[in-house]
């Protein structure tokens, strides 16, 4: 149910107030103009065929003109036989002879008085009018002439009949109308072209060209003043002198003006371009829809004027604007929020919503999407998103399915007991285990989860975290990761992991620590494995498993390899100056196994090193995490050929250790601790490592035994056979210095065994 929360009672009075400010700031201005393009566009009406306006001579259109003037000019017009005439002056004073003139035109003869505030009269006030002189005609032959205008002084309505001084006046405009109007308004017809409306001067009147077709005409007899004061805004044809409007209601006193009133349009033009919007679906027909609700709103004013109504166009046009503007606004906000192809929302979308405490931002990845969406033609990528984000919608009982890019969704749930996540995840995956189609595709799936619990954090972090949880479980095959929020905690730490790196590399806080190697046979310290070591002055000593990861992860274990095989290389000259044959051991991670540049940038060291690569031995693990194995075979094969030995780290942990044997081209197998340190407790863990010992023997390996920590498994090592021993037991990793301290004191590594642990 919809409900009045605070943020949306603000929003909507903001809505509110933005409406009523553009209202008030546009819908006049957007008024005036439709108006003025309307009359300029289109002047179509003739003016009244009856009517001739003549002008009176400038150099005699004085305010208090000589009533003899007017009088010889209404003499020519009465004998050029004009039916009325209007004399549209102010005339204060009056002569004999204009009297005398007005009697002979028999009450076909009228005087106009104008309000005296043409340009700012508003509504209901009209000024003062200047009475003519009673001595000339009576009342019934004065007609009063008013207008009320807009903010910029445009011409907009008249009256039929003003009341003045208890007295009831026809207005001009009405008099001179055909078929006048009773009451009320009058609104002048502007689409008459005031340009087009006939007029002689008075000098023409009364010259030698009086034989113009005046006979049975109406005649204004008027001013065309050019004093501004005098002049106001007539609509499309700028400033025109008052006689026009006068002749513009005249063919406008049809019937008054019925107003259509603005909140009636709005409402329904709202309401019809709203009803649009959400109901028509197809894109042509709702644009002709729009395209009909902007015409009613460009001719809806014309066609009721057209039909005696009057209807303002301005509310309309700011309406339409607001809402235009409000779709325009939505469609850019759903571009942005939304995955092109598949019309789902997108993880921006996902973001932006506040996410109720104590649910979890759940991320799915479908494994190898891209590949799917590769063989399949391109109008179907949006049908394929959809379907799966309906399956996910099935199990995770909530409507909204977010799409992101590369085949993740996600979506917001409420919170499980940690004993239910994993089976509820193992459950929508069942949701994925019948085959998708899509328009006659059919792509097996599996699905991966990526969850953040953390509440606290805000909803793009969560959204981002539970993303790379996914992708954490995808890239492990586990059905479900669990962001923690320990790791956020490291994020900012494993960014500036490069130059870090590099600082600890240059200043020594990154050093190699070396552990001894015992032969049996020789019964002395033949070699030592190094080992990296980091003390962090902010961190303090980081595992080097842990900090490798991150320098996996960063594209930075290059360069902290080779800077330890240049260690090693320094070692294993030092060791080999001053005594027998000393191995040295460095590691040789599974990110790097396969890299093309591996073997040029090694031999590139070794040789400007000029060391002698049998005294190196490089320890590979995990070799079922490589890549490209091809590559990385043919990559170890060619450090072996320069001489490098060869040993296979950590045997007997992994899936592939047997594979591994035949696969690689090695030298040593490692026999990881786990299996040595419980040979001496357990049967199982001894008859494994003395098979495993005969079975490397058998391929020409030398076996090394790492994690030995007592005496009794160094002793039951050699029984079995073992080559070489390596653990605490014998010596802890320490510094080379330190090493090379104690292999000097007992006699360059000969004698007992290391017992320093
Ligand atoms: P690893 O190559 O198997 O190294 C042997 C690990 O066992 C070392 O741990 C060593 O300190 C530990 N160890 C040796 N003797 C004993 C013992 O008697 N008892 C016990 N409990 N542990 C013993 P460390 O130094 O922590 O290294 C961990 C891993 O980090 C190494 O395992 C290796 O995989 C990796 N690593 C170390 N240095 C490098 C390096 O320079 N490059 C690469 N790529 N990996 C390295
Ligand atoms: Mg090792
Ligand atoms: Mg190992």
């Amino acid at each position: 149910m919809f409900t009045f929360t605070r943020k949306k009672l603000v929003a909507l009075g903001a809505v509110v107030a933005v409406y009523l400010t553009a209202m008030i700031l546009l819908a006049a201005p957007i008024e005036q103009m439709y108006w003025n393009i309307r009359y300029f566009v289109a002047p179509n009406s003739a003016p009244p065929s009856n009517i001739i306006v003549v002008s009176v001579d400038p150099a005699t259109d004085l305010p208090d003109r000589f009533a003899d003037q007017d009088a010889k000019i209404l003499t020519a017009l009465r004998i050029a036989g004009a039916q009325t005439v209007y004399l549209d002056h102010n005339i204060r004073l009056g002569s004999p002879a204009l009297s005398a003139e007005l009697a002979r035109w028999g009450g076909r003869a009228f005087l106009v008085a104008r309000f005296d505030k043409l340009a700012t009269a508003t509504y209901n006030s009209f000024g003062q009018v200047t009475p003519p002189d009673p001595r000339l005609v009576n009342p019934s032959q004065v007609v009063l002439s008013g207008f009320s205008s807009n903010f910029w002084k445009h011409v907009e309505l008249s009256r039929c009949n003003f009341v003045y001084h208890g007295r009831s006046y026809t207005s001009f405009g009405n008099h001179l109308a055909d078929s006048p109007c009773r009451d009320g308004d009058l609104r002048p017809n502007f689409s008459i072209d005031p340009n087009s409306i006939p007029y002689l001067s008075s000098t023409d009147v009364m010259g030698a060209h009086a034989d113009k077709d005046l006979a049975g005409k109406t005649v204004i007899v008027s001013s065309l003043s050019n004093r501004t004061n005098e002049r106001a805004g007539y609509f499309g044809h700028g400033q025109k002198p008052p006689v026009f409007f006068d002749i513009a209601a005249a063919k406008g006193a049809r019937n008054t003006p019925f107003y259509v009133g603005w909140i009636e349009i709005v409402l329904a033009l709202f309401l019809l371009t709203i009803a649009i919007s959400i109901n028509v679906g197809q894109t042509g027909l709702r644009r002709t829809l729009y395209g009909l609700a902007v015409g009613l709103a460009v001719f809806g004013p014309v066609i009721c004027e057209n039909l005696g109504y009057l209807q303002s166009p301005g509310t309309t046009f700011v309406a339409m604007i607001m809402f235009g503007t409000w779709r325009i606004w939505r469609r850019w906000r759903l571009k942005v929020m939304e995955t092109g192809h598949s019309g789902l929302p997108n993880f921006v979308a996902l973001a932006s919503r506040k996410v109720p405490a104590g649910s979890v931002i759940v991320v799915a990845v479908i494994g190898r999407y891209d590949e799917f969406l590769a063989t399949l033609p391109k109008d179907l990528h949006g049908e394929c998103a959809r379907q799966i984000a309906r399956r996910f919608s099935v199990g995770c009982e909530t409507g909204e399915i977010f799409h992101g890019e590369g085949g993740h969704f996600a979506w917001v749930e409420g919170d499980r007991e940690t004993e239910d996540q994993l089976a509820h995840y193992e459950g929508m995956r069942a949701l994925f285990s019948a085959p998708l189609l899509v328009g006659g595709h059919m792509f097996d799936t599996n699905v991966h989860f990526g969850i953040d619990r953390n509440s606290q954090l805000d909803t793009l972090t969560r959204v981002n975290t539970a993303l790379a949880s996914a992708s954490e479980a995808l890239s492990s095959g586990k059905t479900l990761q669990q962001f923690e929020a320990k790791r956020l905690a490291n994020a900012a730490w494993e960014l500036s992991l490069l130059a870090r790196i590099d600082e600890g590399m240059r200043n020594g806080d990154i050093w190699l620590a070396y552990q001894p190697q015992w032969e049996y046979s020789e019964g002395r310290i033949s070699g030592a494995e190094a080992l990296i070591r980091w003390n962090d002055p902010v961190r303090g000593s980081i595992r080097p498993d842990e900090f490798i990861l991150q320098a996996e992860r960063a594209g930075r274990i290059d360069a902290l390899t080779y800077w330890v095989l240049e260690n090693a290389i320094n070692a294993a000259e030092a060791f080999n100056v001053f005594g027998p044959r000393f191995q040295v051991s460095i590691n040789l991670s599974a990110q790097l196994v396969d890299k093309p540049a591996l073997v040029s940038v090694t031999e590139e060291i070794v040789r400007r090193r000029g060391i002698d690569c049998t005294l190196l031995t490089v320890e590979v693990t995990e070799t079922a995490s490589v890549y490209n194995r091809p590559a990385a075979i043919r990559n170890l094969q060619q450090l072996r050929a320069m001489g490098f030995r060869l040993s296979i780290d950590d045997f007997g942990t992994g899936e592939a250790s047997l594979c591994y044997l035949s696969d690689l081209p090695s030298d040593e197998l490692k026999l990881d601790r786990r299996f040595v340190s419980r040979i001496v407790a357990h049967d199982r863990d001894r008859h494994i490592v003395s098979s495993t010992i005969n079975l490397a023997h058998a391929l020409g390996q030398v076996v090394v035994a790492e994690g030995i920590e007592d005496m009794a498994t160094f002793d039951m090592l050699r029984r079995m056979g073992c080559d070489i021993g390596q653990g605490y037991y014998i010596g802890r990793p320490e510094t080379f210095e330190q090493l090379r301290a104690r292999y000097m004191a007992i006699g360059n590594g000969r004698g007992k065994a290391f017992t320093t642990c």
